[in-house]
């Protein structure tokens, strides 16, 4: 299973299920997350969804292999914020300089 993390917003949950149906694909819908199964899994369909929607202000965000992060992407970096180049953490600079570390940067 793949988990696909709306950011809370429970509004764009239930359209990009409805837009994964329209699609042929099956997911399940938790609160604000959407679960799918990994062969149906395609970037593209969401990209494409943000599209279909005018939703600019969003992005698509691996957070690891099984999880992705749909939220608006902008205004990370004016709250001081960054993320990690290897693996995608959004995380406070100084926390994240330490982080890098782990990955032997
Ligand atoms: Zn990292």
């Amino acid at each position: 299973m793949i988990s696909i993390d709306l950011a809370n917003d429970v509004e764009i949950a239930k359209e990009l299920q409805d837009y994964l149906k329209s699609k042929g694909i099956d997911s399940h819908l938790e609160a604000a997350e959407i679960k799918i199964d990994k062969t149906a899994f395609d970037l593209k369909i969401f990209k494409s969804f943000l599209k279909y929607t005018k939703r600019t202000k969003h992005s698509v965000k691996k957070i690891n292999p099984k999880l992705f992060l749909i939220s608006i992407s902008v205004g990370v970096e004016d709250l001081g914020m960054g993320t990690c180049e290897i693996c995608g953490l959004v995380d406070f600079e100084e926390q994240l300089f330490s982080h890098r570390w782990t990955h032997g940067i």
